[in-house]
């Protein structure tokens, strides 16, 4: 399917085209920098992005910087998942968790539950009219099946190739088709003007099929949490499209059929206003932009023990990772703070590390696996290379 084969590595224009600037020696101004900077980039007098040869675009101080200074706040969540087993205990809006209780104002037909009415207010105007017509329908698939999906063991499948991700969209490519007209028809009965699209029932058995396949709840969650904010936000959607791409972001087989068939799911029970944007193309490059630009969502008292979901805030993801991070990064319902761990000189690249709190533990070699596995890469910080 061409869709796929040009939001794979094509639309990383948006990525490539940001230029190129020689490390450190020749560093234009301020200014300059961000008339060249992607949509969403973070921008402070107290940094600069610039473009490195061996790890893409990093984070630079643009002058000395004292330990515990506020060096960014992003705010700019996109989307965002909640795993199910937790979508008891914590916040819907703001992330707030009261150690596994059971949280008090619950809201069964769209299945999140909030620390307060006011939380449940701001969920209820961020996802506007739209998005709870949508988080009701997947509230009520998921009801209705919950009980007979397990959690998807698949830690020894390989990662899925280029071509492979394409074969599989493209084996949806004319179920979704049928759907897609079967749902037009709905609309047209609701307008009064049948004729236009012929649906058979060739249409209605495609649609029916559909939602007799497997569920998985929280790819769903992924997919309507990025659907709804790109439909409430046409203007930013270039904050997306800007981030680094992942263009084999599925961790095995199973988890790229899940999100084949939560397409179809998707085409099959979203409110029609949502359904344009429902295309392989873009949840394929939700999944190609959120791979490696996610922060977990994990519980804040406790050092992190639990880990409630992640989401992207585009901003946020400009900084890379050292194992050894001159940043500290922390995290105030839907806001991170990035904070000076120690003094920094002018020049120094600003770093945070991706590695949860165990795993800052590990060995040089465990904790070289975890980031190659995780995130991609082969670890080449001070802690893992140190210079002589
Ligand atoms: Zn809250
Ligand atoms: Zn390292």
């Amino acid at each position: 399917m061409d869709t796929i084969a040009a939001s794979t590595p094509t639309t990383a224009s948006s990525v490539s085209s940001v230029s190129r600037q020689p490390s450190s020696s020749s560093v234009s101004s301020v200014a300059d920098q961000n008339k060249s900077l992607p949509a969403g980039a973070p921008t402070s007098t107290l940094f600069e992005i610039r473009h490195t040869p061996n790890a893409g675009r990093a984070v630079f101080a643009a002058r000395d910087i004292d330990e515990e200074t506020l060096i960014w706040r992003s705010d700019d969540l996109t989307l965002s998942v909640l795993l199910r087993e937790y979508r008891r205990e914590v916040c819907g809006q703001c992330f707030g968790y009261d150690y596994g209780r059971d949280l008090d104002t619950r809201d069964k037909t769209v299945g999140f539950a909030f620390c307060s009415k006011d939380c449940q207010e701001k969920w209820k105007q961020e996802n506007g009219s739209i998005g709870i017509e949508a988080w009701t329908a997947v509230e009520t698939l998921v009801k209705k099946r919950s009980k007979e999906d397990s959690e998807m063991v698949d830690a020894d499948q390989a990662r899925p190739r280029k071509k492979e991700i394409t074969q599989v969209w493209e084996s949806v490519a004319a179920q979704a088709a049928l759907i897609r007209v079967a749902r037009q028809g709905e609309q047209q009965s609701s307008e009064g003007d049948g004729g236009a699209v012929q649906v058979t029932k060739q249409h209605k058995k495609a649609l029916q099929k559909a939602l007799l396949q497997k569920i998985s709840p929280d790819v769903m969650s992924f997919c309507v949490s990025g659907l709804v904010w790109r439909y409430h936000h046409p203007d930013e959607w270039e904050r997306v499209l800007a981030l680094a791409v992942d263009s084999t972001p599925y961790h095995s087989s199973d988890d790229l059929c899940a999100f084949t068939r939560t397409y179809l799911h998707l085409l099959a029970i979203l409110p029609l206003p949502l359904l344009p944007h429902v295309t392989a193309d873009t949840l394929f490059l939700l999944s190609s932009r959120d791979s490696h630009n996610s922060f977990g969502i994990r519980s804040l008292e406790d050092g992190g023990s639990e880990f409630f979901g992640y989401g992207c805030w585009p901003a946020a993801s400009y900084f890379n990772h050292s194992c050894g991070p001159n940043i500290e990064k922390k995290r105030t319902g839907r806001i991170w703070e990035f904070r000076a761990a120690r003094d920094i000189e002018k020049g120094e690249e600003l770093c945070i590390t991706y590695l949860s709190g165990e795993e800052r533990k590990l060995s040089r070699g465990k904790r070289m696996l975890t980031l190659k596995r995780n995130w991609g890469f082969e670890c080449a910080c001070e802690r893992c290379e140190p210079r002589p």
